[in-house]
């Protein structure tokens, strides 16, 4: 088959490599659509923890086409979703009941080999039947998996107000989810007026636009002078991480949901942490939120109209990369092996 295949962090190509063939438990599909995310970008550059070499994509969706020894509940030829994620189950963190904390975390498509191949293969523990939903809507259960988890992590008061820095895939879908949770008023900034528009469309109450150098933020208190309850930095922008803080209300959370360098740092006051009793909390991936993802998708609580603006086959990999960082057009890019 042929699969995206990194020899080391930077260096890909389009190789034919044997197809794999499911062990005891596990299920192979043939990959419909896989997404691309900004966590490919972390990938490329070395900076998260991927193991090379490697066949990255974490967001596959296809078609069963060969089924392992003792898998019961599947059959040849249904469409499924792929959760790539499980811990070791006895390391610290594993046995205390938080796998994904796990210090040995399998991630498919990180650690091991994921969907930007013609072929994957993904325990069958791990499998969710998605025959139901079109291809272009399940591909986003990962993505809509992982803001669930976001949203379990903030506990929602009704009638809360929310600001979403980050209008792309994952920041419309957190938006969605937040206004779906109890929030009573959402608010997405972005600098693409593209991406803001499809927010708007997509439902959220209120869609500004913000300049990558930090202009802008004044129109984010012009309605609420006292800040948000809630705000999530969906951008992995320690810039912007950094000037979301301010906008936090008195009392209010701030969730980092973005992926940033290891490196990154920012300055915040303590103070401002303590006297405005703010909470700063993190949300890294899910592990268990498939069913949950699966059941938004179905049921409308998460849209997908227009998220979906590029796909690419297995040879222009590389300017799917390109359109996830650089166009301003693009929402959710797919590679359609
Ligand atoms: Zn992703
Ligand atoms: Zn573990």
């Amino acid at each position: 088959m042929r699969a995206i295949v990194y020899d080391a962090p930077e260096t890909f190509g389009v190789r034919d490599v044997p197809t794999p063939e499911p062990a005891p438990g596990e299920i192979r599909f043939r990959v419909e659509l896989a997404g691309v995310c900004g966590t490919d970008h972390h990938i490329h550059d070395g900076s998260f923890f991927a193991a090379f070499p490697l066949t990255p994509g974490h967001e596959p969706v296809g078609i069963v086409d060969a089924i392992g020894a003792g898998v019961d509940g599947f059959r040849i030829g249904q469409r499924i979703v792929a959760n790539g994620v499980g811990g070791c189950g006895s390391c610290a963190n594993c046995r205390r009941g938080r796998p994904l904390l796990c210090a040995n975390l399998t991630a498919l498509g990180v650690t091991g080999p994921g969907g930007f191949a013609e072929y994957m293969i993904a325990p069958s523990a791990w499998c969710f039947d998605a025959d139901d939903l079109a291809p272009e809507v399940a591909v986003l259960a990962e993505p809509t998996a992982c803001a669930i988890h976001g949203v379990d992590r903030l506990h929602v008061a009704p009638g809360s107000s929310a600001l979403v820095f980050g209008a792309g895939p994952t920041g419309l879908i957190l938006a969605q989810l937040l206004a779906k949770s109890g929030a009573a008023h959402v608010t997405v900034a972005a600098p693409s007026e593209h991406k803001l528009k499809l927010a708007l469309a997509l439902g959220v109450d209120a869609a500004v636009p913000i300049g990558r150098d930090g202009s802008g933020y004044e129109r984010l208190t012009v309605g609420s002078p006292d800040g948000y309850d809630i705000v999530v930095d969906a951008t992995g922008a320690a810039a912007v991480t950094e000037r979301a803080l301010p906008l936090v209300r008195d009392g209010g959370t701030l969730l980092i949901y973005g992926v940033t360098s290891p490196d990154d740092r920012v300055a915040i006051s303590p103070y401002d942490v303590y006297r405005r009793e703010i909470t700063i909390i993190g949300s890294f991936a899910q592990i268990s939120s498939f069913p949950d993802a699966l059941n938004a998708l179905r049921n409308g609580r998460v849209r997908t109209e227009g998220l979906i603006t590029h796909r690419f086959p297995l040879e222009r990999f590389g300017d799917a990369l390109t359109a996830v960082s650089s166009d301003p057009t693009a929402h959710k890019v797919v590679i359609a092996p």
